[in-house]
């Protein structure tokens, strides 16, 4: 194969016609603008291109649909090897995918704790293990040599052989010896004394046997039939290995070894007796255990989930801070929340009948009310159905989604108590590698449990399975620990984990999966981390390539750029004023190139750094949060400050969202709101905190985060911002639409009228692949265009509206020219650099940034209404190339010029050295965070000793600086 990957006249989406190479075996930057056409290129040029080849030599069922599946608009494309598309959306769809499962890890640990578990009984603590002939002749072997032992094993006696029958058996065998209820009988003894049969036959008969042995061995209980007699002999414990080793095999796994004492008369007496067994029997309580298989462990498996929690380590609990969510209301003012819903009436008179039958005033506030009353309310009585039996009671009807919704809301997870969260039942529990149990294990962190496997020393297992398993963990967790995710634990649900960070799973998943000669397609890789780890991402980029691989990465981070092979920057502007490549080459090149990035890259710092000094320790309006914990943050307090925009920092894991998004929004919700509305997740539990001063400064909390706008294609962007009811109506107005008695609905796709029925206005059918994401193919009857032909006839100035819907921004703004209302909402998309997006692009291939974007644009176009708010938002940077950050601060500057405050969790340096207060959480991830490291204006966390970001900020500004001097 070519050197090369050879790209002739590329026109995907705004794409000019370009030619570009990049070269194999090599790590590729494409750089520019938000829009400029990098993910064209990368993905939907380059990458798309690759999965084309890769499904042509896939089977027929998957080539049918390679027709219909978009072909990249590319004259000519060589040198692709199969592509694997490695980007942010986080598609975990289960709320039982973990960290450990989605990386496959615990499928490994699994398979470990099955293999080399030990067992351990839960009553008596002691160890439960199958004995083997050889453990059994070791525990023999412990008395004293000369010591008579019987080997034995126990036969079963059941009602339907007769006596007669089992002793034929056992002499066919070749054994003569038997031990019936503790004594020794001879078996030939027997026979010469007749053929015992049934008591009833005996009777039948008349006769006696005058046998004593016969007639014992006719009412036995328990017989154990004697294999050998031995005189215990340190030389040849051969004997006594072959006599265990057949006792265990016609024992059914079962074996009793007898110590024995000769008597007086002749004759032995049991002395001692040791069963062996190779089954998991408690040797203490004689418990049964099962023998641990994989699936036992599998909290996704009837096999091995908690029965009580079915899986999940957490169940949804009536919760009283819920039903009664303001203590300070009465009862007449609804203190008892789902009494006060409107439809509930019956209840509420019964309420009232309670309150005079107690004597208590219907406007005292709750909290006054006797506790006894108070539990009454809630948990009810004979003569009262208490709140929370009157909500269980409304369970029947759970197939009513009104009724889980209204239910949900006075649920809370709490912990399971059967399984004590950790999600498995309890045999599963049992069992135990080095001391801890599966869950407990799962619970180590990344890094934690590298340490751990490695003291563990299972090397000593010589067994094969055991190695192989061990390095496939080993590798796996070290590929975590690389991409810099070594603060997670294996039990952190999937679905609590940021776009970033299911990204770097991804990455690392790839890294163990030995591709070579692969091409690897990346998005931001560097989202969500810390300056200190972007370098630690580079090596990862560094080691696929090594591995022989081809790496195209889609970044605006400077260091990856920095140590990329080759840089392509896409410009000049975005859209239409895009799609061409404006430079190609080196780290060098780049920073001399007159482009928007080279430009950008020589002007540091890139945002003004003046408008410092806003805010001061002890003037002005703070927040003052005490006593927050929740994952690694533990009693911390916090002071943020209002009226400037404050950025919250520190590398990845130091807790930064949880003390942002889980605490401090949660908190200023219920403050301010009355309630959380947060969404929380099943078994995700919440922070909490003392207290909350200062919210009194403040009207509302908006949380602006990178969540999808929408999960179906029928939102888009106009719809978003509210839009879409404007162009109907403009549609609706025009002749032909009122000559045919077309209403605004009529333009819609989401209701039946003049959407395609076909694929019901979505314009495309999902087509699942097996072994391969699902494909989307646009609709066969209306080719993708989502509404019917004689819809479409109706024409706004030349064009219908799916043609409307496929205008940009920027394009729309200008075709709307006259409709101002319409016009003011799209501005603000175009303001925050949204000028290049589709009114009408599905909000299911919007990235996390554009979604954030979006939301910030909607917050903008109503950011006049009165009251102070505080804005929170999780890395806007994301997706925006070092040019627009610029417009990004602006933005932002608005806000908090109207009375507003805008909080940020943010890495990226430039807007970091451009905020008025910054807040560096540390010093490093998991328990070693979740402190303030540091907290002040940027010039004092440049010198803040200790402080990551610190140090990262004053090198950062230092070279932009330095690089100054040298330009002029
Ligand atoms: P970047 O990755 O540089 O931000 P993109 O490649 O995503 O830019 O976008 C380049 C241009 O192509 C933009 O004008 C964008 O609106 C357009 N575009 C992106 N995706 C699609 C799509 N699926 N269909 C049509 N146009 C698109
Ligand atoms: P940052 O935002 O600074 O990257 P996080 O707040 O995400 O850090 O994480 C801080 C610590 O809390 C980490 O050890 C992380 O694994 C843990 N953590 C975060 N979210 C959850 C969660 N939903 N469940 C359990 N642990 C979590
Ligand atoms: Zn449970
Ligand atoms: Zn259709």
């Amino acid at each position: 194969m070519s050197e090369e990957i050879r790209i002739r006249g590329a026109r995907q989406h705004n794409l000019k016609g370009i030619d570009v190479a990049i070269p194999r075996r090599s790590v590729t930057v494409i750089t520019g603008p938000s829009g400029s056409g990098k993910s064209s290129l990368a993905f939907d040029t380059v990458y798309a291109e690759g999965q084309r080849r890769y499904m042509e030599s896939l089977s027929t069922y998957a080539k049918q649909f390679l027709e219909r599946m978009a072909k990249p608009a590319v004259d000519w494309i060589e040198g692709v090897s199969p592509s694997v598309a490695i980007d942010q959306k986080n598609a975990v769809k289960t709320s039982r995918s973990t960290v450990g499962t989605v990386t496959e890890v615990y499928d490994y640990l699994r398979l470990l704790w099955a293999r080399v578990g030990q067992t351990f009984c839960p009553d008596c603590d002691v160890r439960v293990a199958p004995d083997t002939v050889q453990s059994a002749a070791a525990r023999v072997m412990e008395w004293a040599p000369g010591t008579q032992i019987f080997v034995t094993f126990p036969f079963v006696l059941s009602s339907e052989i007769t006596h007669t029958v089992a002793v034929t058996n056992i002499q066919a065998q070749g054994y003569l010896r038997v031990i019936a209820d503790g004594e020794e009988v001879y078996l030939p003894d027997l026979e010469a004394s007749g053929h015992p049969e049934t008591p009833a036959d005996k009777e039948a008969e008349g006769r006696d046997l005058g046998s004593r042995e016969a007639q014992d061995l006719t009412a036995t209980r328990e017989l154990l039939v004697v294999v050998d007699r031995i005189s215990l002999d340190p030389e040849d414990r051969e004997r006594l290995v072959d006599a265990l080793a057949a006792a265990l095999a016609e024992g059914g796994g079962h074996a009793d070894v007898l110590r024995m004492e000769r008597t007086s008369d002749g004759g032995s007496r049991i002395v001692e007796r040791r069963p062996f067994t190779e089954a998991f029997r408690c040797r203490q309580c004689g418990r049964d255990f099962p023998e641990p298989r994989p699936s036992f462990f599998s909290f996704n498996s009837p096999a091995g989930a908690c029965p009580k929690c079915t899986g999940f380590g957490a169940t949804l609990e009536y919760d009283e801070e819920l039903i009664v969510p303001d203590p300070g209301l009465s009862l007449a003012d609804g203190a008892v929340d789902p009494f006060a819903k409107p439809r509930y009436r019956r209840e509420r008179v019964a309420v009232r009948e309670l309150a005079e039958s107690r004597g208590i005033g219907l406007h005292t506030p709750w909290r006054e009310l006797p506790a006894p009353v108070r539990g009454e309310l809630l948990h009810g009585s004979p003569s009262f159905t208490g709140a929370i039996p009157f909500l269980k009671s409304k369970e029947r009807k759970r197939y009513k989604q009104y009724i889980r919704v209204f239910l949900r809301q006075y649920q809370r997870p709490r912990r399971c108590d059967l399984c004590d969260g950790k999600r498995l039942r309890e045999e599963a529990l049992n069992v135990r590698v080095g001391g801890l149990d599966i869950a407990e294990a799962s619970l180590l962190q990344v890094s934690r449990l590298r340490a751990w496997l490695d003291e563990l020393g299972l090397g000593a297992f010589k067994r094969k399975m055991v190695a192989s398993v061990l390095n496939e963990l080993q590798d796996r967790l070290r590929f975590l620990d690389t991409v810099g995710l070594g603060y997670l634990t294996l039990d952190r649900r999937a679905r609590s984990l940021s776009g970033g960070e299911m990204q770097r799973i991804r990455l690392a998943s790839c890294l163990g999966s030995h591709l070579v000669d692969t091409l690897y397609v990346l998005d931001e890789p560097t989202i969500g981390l810390h300056a200190r780890d972007v370098d630690r991402l580079v090596d990862v980029l560094w080691q696929l390539r090594q591995r022989g691989n081809t790496v195209l990465v889609v970044e605006h981070e400077p260091r990856v750029m920095e140590r990329a092979d080759h840089i392509v920057e896409m410009g000049p502007g975005a859209g239409q004023q895009g799609g061409e490549v404006v430079f190609e080459g080196s780290w060098e090149g780049l920073k001399g190139a007159d482009t928007v990035t080279g430009r950008a890259l020589r002007e540091r710092p890139v945002l003004s750094t003046d408008g410092r000094g806003r805010i001061e320790p002890g003037s002005g309006s703070w927040l003052h949060l005490r006593g927050a914990s929740l994952h690694n943050i533990e009693e911390l307090d916090v002071d943020v400050p209002l009226g400037g925009l404050t950025v919250v920092t520190g590398v990845s894991g130091s807790g930064k969202s949880t003390l942002v998004h889980d605490i401090l929004y949660r908190a200023l919700e219920s403050e301010l709101h009355g309630r959380s509305t947060a969404k929380e997740h099943l078994g995700e539990l919440a922070g909490s905190y003392e207290r909350l001063e200062g919210t009194e400064a403040l009207d509302g909390v908006v949380l602006v985060d990178q969540s999808p706008i929408g999960r179906t294609p029928r939102s888009n962007p106009l719809t978003y911002i509210g839009g879409f009811g404007e162009v109907r109506r403009i549609f609706a107005e025009q002749p032909l639409a009122k000559s045919q008695g077309y209403g605004p609905g009529h333009f819609s796709f989401n209701r039946p009228g003049g959407r395609c029925e076909v694929c019901k206005g979505a314009g495309e059918e999902l087509v699942e692949m097996v072994f391969l994401a699902d494909v989307s193919v646009p609709c066969d009857a209306c080719g993708g265009l989502r509404y019917r032909p004689e819809v479409l006839e109706v024409e706004c100035r030349g064009l219908d509206i799916h043609q409307v819907l496929e205008l940009t921004v920027d394009q729309a703004i200008r075709f709307f020219l006259r409709e101002d209302r319409l016009g003011k909402k799209l501005w603000q998309l175009q303001r925050v650099g949204l000028g290049y997006l589709r009114l009408g692009q599905p909000a299911t291939t919007l990235s996390g940034g554009e979604a954030q974007r979006l939301k910030i644009a909607r917050e903008l176009a109503r950011r006049r209404r009165a009251g102070r708010r505080l804005y929170i938002l999780d890395e806007p940077t994301v997706g925006l190339g070092l040019s627009e950050i610029a417009m990004l601060r602006r933005v932002l500057e608005e806000l908090v010029t109207d009375g507003h405050s805008v909080l940020l969790v943010e890495h990226n340096l430039d807007l970091v050295a451009a905020a008025d207060w910054i807040i560096d959480l540390g010093p490093e991830a998991a328990e070693q965070g979740g402190r303030v490291v540091a907290a002040g204006p940027p010039d004092t966390i440049e010198r803040a000793p200790g402080s990551h970001t610190g140090a990262y900020l004053g090198r950062h500004l230092g070279s932009g600086k330095a690089a100054r001097a040298a330009d002029g």
